[in-house]
């Protein structure tokens, strides 16, 4: 059974000027509509793929969801807070993702020291926060997690049901806007399970230099 595909696709120069010549660190951003299930593929990569790979913890002014952890979901921010680091340049990158006033951003603080270590640092981004970071970071791995259809990603954001109708569709619109500019990612993983999913980006990470140690 093919349980995903990988497209391999446009752009990525391979090495940072300023990285060390051994075991470089290097930025992987993975995108894909919400409710296509990124952050339980993350969590296996980062099982899976050994003690080099992290995950950036994004800030967001979003309300944290039922079982979110600041800290560990996100760093939960008040719009204030968030300006505050926003005008302080904290981010990396930062997007207002659904147009209604919540902000997600990449902070400094989680990637800086981090690459430096040599570390393969994961971030989970919009497409819009992903264009940023390549015109800062032209050598990061990018990768699209692509839903079977759209109608299963609609199921899968319905299931959640932390959701109101109005964010749902909210959702949806943006999912086809990213889906269009799935191509602008180097590789495109279809999440149809999730450990194939895992393997799938593992493998573009060790094909891409990751080693174990
Ligand atoms: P959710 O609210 O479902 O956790 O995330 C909504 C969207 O925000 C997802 O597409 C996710 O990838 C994106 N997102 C999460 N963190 C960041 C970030 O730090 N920067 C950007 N640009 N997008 C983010």
């Amino acid at each position: 059974m093919i349980a995903f595909l990988v497209f391999e696709g446009a752009f990525g120069v391979d090495c940072y000027a300023d990285m060390p010549p051994t075991k470089p660190g290097k930025l992987v951003v993975i995108s894909g509509p919400s409710g296509v299930g990124k952050s339980t593929v993350v969590r296996g990569v980062l099982a899976e793929c050994g003690g080099r790979v992290k995950l950036s913890v994004s800030a967001t002014t979003r309300p944290p969801r039922p079982g979110e952890q600041d800290g560990v979901d996100y760093h939960f921010l008040s719009d204030a807070e968030f300006r505050r680091r926003r005008e302080a340049g904290d981010f990396l990158e930062c997007v207002e993702v659904f147009g209604r006033g919540h902000w997600y951003g990449t902070l400094w603080d989680e990637v800086r020291s981090s690459l430096a270590a040599g570390k393969w640092v994961i971030l989970e981004i919009d497409v819009d926060g992903a264009a940023d970071v390549l015109r800062q970071f032209s050598g990061a791995v990018t990768i699209f997690i692509r839903p079977e259809s759209l109608a299963e990603l609609e199921r899968r954001l319905r299931s959640r049901r932390t959701e109101s109708e109005e964010a749902v569709q909210r959702r949806l619109a943006v999912a086809r806007h990213e889906l269009q500019l799935a191509e602008r990612y180097e590789y495109q993983v279809e999440n149809v399970t999730v450990p194939a999913a895992v393997q799938s980006i593992c493998d573009i990470l060790r094909n891409r230099g990751l080693s174990d140690d």
